[in-house]
């Protein structure tokens, strides 16, 4: 059946992020993606828009949730601390190799010999023989000389700097916070508006992590973004300290060699899935499809590698936010998921680099549930959970057949349409053995994920409703 025939029931296992912006900002737009696009997370970007438009998309999120019946997620990205050059009184400066220009903190509009980086602890961070990387790598520069408030810096490569251009420095470590005062009214406006994650950005160290979870105070989950190198270096403990983890191609691949990029993504997707949390691959992964209806050949191999790779997610951020084809955009990542995933060759790579088990009830009951999903050919798995955390254990094993879980907690069921093969739906909890099965033979069915004929393996915890409990597994026909 194709997905958008029924497109309540997603027929793969990866999920899509799409993000919002002027080019799908409308009610149609949004439905429009979730139904046909098949789009199962929304991501609001807070480098751009104001909150009265990011707070109309969530209404009409949430609205589309309540017409569908389906939980939907949705994350509010932070700025961060993004650094930029000032402004040039005479517009952009031509630059060549041997350029020596000076960064300072002088407000008043730059020339050809200097220009305002109006970043005190920046400066004060950069030492002689660092790199800044302006305008997305396109110029390259290396501090020649450091003095009081201000660097000189001489060019290595690149042909000219202009107003504002966005600037990455790979080699130091900034002492500052990872939440400007931007994105703390920010965070506390997402968190206002309901998001179900907030996710962090240039995120340095686990310190960065700790601090903004004392901020969030249980009020929303935390995606870690890993876009700098000293990231990558701490990448365990990141992993380990965040709910979700996003690998945020368009920074990492500034402050990293570019052909580093591709290993490092199948190396955080295998710390994220042994850790067994949703790791999401973003940007740049449609990026042609931004002005035209077909995406390049060699980006639709880049969705499939990340999908390969075991990927919980993959996501669109111009493609959809800013583009001429946000929705066929959507519906090619949902084409290449769909067909990835039926290939043998990508079901062989899931169960090789299966993580072992763990040695709790929670993953002996999991693990065992998939193995019996195989062996027998069940429709489904079905785990009840109270914390979500069951159906993240079960995510892990990236099972072949959908995960059909069932919680009482709608933030719970919200924040699963990230992981991998998840289908949550909200609902009561059952208080005794033979309701449990009943039920999860009931929503199977009602859920367009189970027939008549079909088995089902149902996990859940005695005494019913206590977090981490997970201790039976039950097969079960439906009839
Ligand atoms: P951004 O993050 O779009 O917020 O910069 C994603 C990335 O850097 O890849
Ligand atoms: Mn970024």
């Amino acid at each position: 059946m194709a997905e958008n025939q029924d497109s309540l029931r997603r027929y793969r296992q990866t999920r899509i992020v799409a993000t919002l912006g002027p080019a799908s900002a409308s009610r149609e737009m949004i439905a429009d993606l979730y139904h046909n696009g098949g789009v199962d997370v929304f991501r609001l970007n807070f480098s751009h828009g104001d909150h009265a438009d990011h707070a109309e998309r969530i209404r009409i999120i949430r609205e589309l949730e309540q017409e569908t019946g389906r939980p939907i997620g949705v994350f509010a990205d932070l700025q961060g601390p993004k650094i930029r050059v000032g402004t040039f009184k005479d517009g952009p400066v031509a630059l060549e190799k041997g350029h020596v220009m000076r960064f300072d903190l002088d407000k008043t509009p730059g020339d050809a010999t200097r220009v305002c980086l109006p970043h005190p602890d920046v400066i004060d961070a950069l030492e002689v023989g660092a790199h800044l990387l302006i305008d997305d790598g396109k110029v390259k520069m290396r501090v020649i000389k450091k003095g009081k408030d201000f660097v000189e810096a001489e060019c290595i490569a690149g042909k000219k700097i202009s107003d504002r251009k966005g600037v990455n420095l790979p080699d130091v470590i900034l002492q500052s916070s990872p939440l400007t005062e931007k994105d703390l009214k920010d965070l506390e406006a997402a968190v206002g508006m309901g998001v179900d994650w907030i996710a962090l950005s240039f995120v340095q160290r686990p310190e960065d992590v700790a601090e903004a979870r004392k901020v969030l105070n249980k009020r929303a989950q935390l995606i870690v973004k890993l876009e700098k190198p000293s990231a990558l270096q701490y990448l365990q403990e990141l992993v380990e300290m965040s709910d979700a983890v996003m690998l945020a191609r368009g920074d990492l691949g500034v402050e990293i060699p570019a052909e580093e990029v591709p290993s490092v993504q199948k190396r955080v997707v295998r710390v994220a899935r042994d850790a067994g949390k949703p790791v999401i691959i973003a940007t740049q992964m449609l990026e042609s499809m931004v002005t035209s209806p077909t995406p390049t050949r060699a980006e639709a191999s880049d969705v499939a590698t990340a999908i390969y790779d075991g990927a919980d997610a993959v996501m669109l951020s111009a493609e959809t936010a800013a583009g001429d084809y946000p929705v066929e955009a959507a519906e090619m990542m949902r084409r290449i998921a769909k067909f990835v995933e039926q290939d043998p060759l990508y079901r062989k790579i899931m169960d090789a680099e299966h993580p072992d088990p763990e040695e709790t009830s929670s993953d002996a009951i999991t693990a065992s549930a998939c193995r019996i999903a195989s062996s027998i050919g069940a429709a489904a798995i079905v785990n009840y959970t109270t914390s979500g955390s069951t159906a993240l254990r079960t995510a892990r094993e990236r099972p072949p057949v959908p995960i059909l879980c069932l919680t009482e907690y709608l933030d719970v069921a919200r924040r699963m349409s990230l992981s991998y093969g998840v289908h949550a739906v909200h609902t009561e909890d059952v208080d005794n053995f033979a309701d449990m099965v009943e039920k999860a033979i009931r929503m199977a069915k009602e859920q367009g994920i189970a027939v008549d004929g079909q088995r089902l393996v149902i996990t859940a915890g005695v005494p019913f409703g206590t977090p981490g409990s997970t201790n039976i597994l039950r097969i079960a026909w439906v009839k």
